[in-house]
């Protein structure tokens, strides 16, 4: 509960810039929505609060790269674009795997540098350690939805940031939410969906000087014997195929009693990755709250970073190969699953996705499992529905009440099990370039967004050499 109302004084800030399309979150979305609008010819700005871009994939440290490929045909690449190229780039670089796994790695720092350069070659204005912190709402004009619902419907004019240069204005034609949480459409009073139970949040960590015991070169390419029919992916496949690195074997076994004895804190996976031999990435803290509220995603961060320490001694302690090991580092910020989606003009179900149901408007393709980690109390591997490869309607990224608002990534509007689908990182990547080119059409022509003509939309992102449909 807060602790009053404090009225804060009316004051005159400085606009720093005015700009056709502004790109609010560095992450694989904002990256592929700011290069995707700079192509299509708009004046483009992306604001970031971390120091550097990638999001999840560089800061969350998340680098089994997901969603690129299908999983039941693994040569099948479905998502190209800005996003493909990032991956390409970080390739060229020694910086990231390029193959038909249904999981690359990479290497965060290539994927931050590329990111960088990326950014910068098509002119787009950059600010990091700058956060959105309002939007500045022009008018309201009342609609009225096709159940004769009264929606007020507002533009927003422009948006407030703060940063090391105190509390300034950036005024626009459109803005890209790809903050992951839906900072923007919340502020703008945009309808959301929270659910009240919320996937785990994650502080990945690399371990060094691990032997390896497995007999599986990590460097090898490695599809999942799956399909090519749709269908439930459970163990004992799940332990044997879902960690990328199988030349670490760990006793999984052995980790859930400890866990279950009370030994170990409540641990997902474990999940393995990373491009270098001795130096496995670690994917298994798993920690409960919400991270659209301050103090429990301040608890989270303390307790996945004390739950990453008791992990650590006990591989040290019980798993043979880690005796000398030692936590080389955990990621700057701690992952983040779930947390607002919006409530858009057409949200993305589970059984869309099952039914591989088609659109008239598909601007992406989702490949990953129904991957919804489960709630408090469970470890281990969960259950997973592999889908075929599904379409993701442009309607998804609209929100129903703000017209010169899109979204990309992770917060689209989903169901909670597509979001299970739709979050990981090229998924919001590819959903990300469709924004970014819709903002830029719709900033060029004064069409609202939810008005452009979706062929228009299409033939940009197909020049732009997104996937759409295979
Ligand atoms: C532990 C974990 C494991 C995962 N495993 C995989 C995996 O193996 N493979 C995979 O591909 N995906 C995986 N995912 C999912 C994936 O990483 C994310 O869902 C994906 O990166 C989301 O992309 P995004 O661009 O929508 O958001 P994000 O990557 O979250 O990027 C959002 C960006 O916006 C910035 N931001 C937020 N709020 C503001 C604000 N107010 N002002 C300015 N900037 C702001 C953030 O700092 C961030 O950089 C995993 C996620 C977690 C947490």
């Amino acid at each position: 509960m807060g602790k009053g109302i404090f009225t804060e004084k009316e004051k005159k800030i400085e606009i720093i810039e005015e700009i056709d399309v502004l790109v609010v979150g560095g992450g694989p979305a904002g990256i592929s929505a700011a290069i995707g609008a700079a192509r299509t010819g708009a004046s483009v700005m992306i604001i970031e609060t971390m120091g550097s871009f990638g999001g999840m994939w560089t800061n969350g440290m998340v680098i089994t790269l997901a969603g690129y490929n299908n999983w039941l045909r693994p040569y099948q690449r479905c998502v190209a674009g800005v996003t493909g190229e990032w991956l390409e780039l970080a390739e060229k670089r020694g910086g990231a795997e390029n193959n038909r796994s249904w999981v690359l790695n990479s290497d965060p720092e290539v994927m931050k540098l590329v990111a960088d350069e990326m950014l910068l070659q098509n002119g787009i204005k950059c600010l990091l350690h700058t956060w959105f912190s309002d939007v500045i709402i022009d008018n309201v004009d009342v609609i009225i939805d096709d159940v004769d619902n009264i929606i007020d419907s507002v533009n927003v004019k422009g948006v407030i940031i703060e940063n090391v240069d105190g509390r300034k204005a950036i005024m626009v034609k459109v803005v890209v939410d790809c903050t992951g949480n839906g900072d923007v459409f919340a502020r703008a009073n945009a309808p959301f969906f929270l659910s009240p139970e919320l996937q785990p949040m994650t502080l990945p960590f690399y371990l060094a000087e691990v032997t390896p015991s497995g007999e599986i070169p990590f460097e090898e390419e490695l599809v999942v014997p799956f399909g090519p029919e749709p269908g439930l992916l459970k163990e004992p496949l799940l332990s044997e195929y879902t960690s990328r690195r199988r030349n670490v074997a760990i006793d999984r076994k052995k980790l859930k009693e400890a866990s279950d004895r009370g030994e170990l804190p409540c641990f997902g996976g474990p999940w393995f990755g990373g491009l270098r031999e001795k130096y496995p990435w670690v994917n298994t803290t798993r920690v409960y709250g919400s991270a659209v509220n301050a103090a429990e995603l301040t608890a989270a961060e303390i307790e996945a970073r004390k739950n990453v320490s008791e992990i650590v001694n006990f591989y040290r302690r019980e798993c043979k190969g880690f005796e000398n090991s030692w936590l080389m580092r955990t990621a700057a910020t701690i992952g983040i699953r779930e947390t607002r989606r919006l409530d858009g003009v057409y949200t993305l179900t589970k059984d869309d996705v099952v039914s591989t149901r088609t659109f008239p408007d598909p601007i992406a393709l989702g490949v990953w499992p129904l991957d919804v980690h489960p709630p408090q109390g469970q470890t281990g591997m969960h259950d997973m529905y592999v889908p075929l490869p599904y379409q993701i309607p442009f309607r998804a990224l609209l929100p129903k009440t703000v017209n010169n608002l899109i979204v990309g990534g992770r917060c689209i509007s989903t169901d909670r099990q597509a979001m299970g689908s739709v979050r990981v990182g090229a998924t919001c990547g590819a959903t990300g370039h469709a924004a970014g080119i819709a903002a830029a059409l719709s900033a060029a022509s004064g069409i609202p967004l939810q008005a452009l003509n979706y062929a228009e939309i299409r033939k940009e992102l197909d020049n732009q050499n997104a996937i759409v449909e295979l």
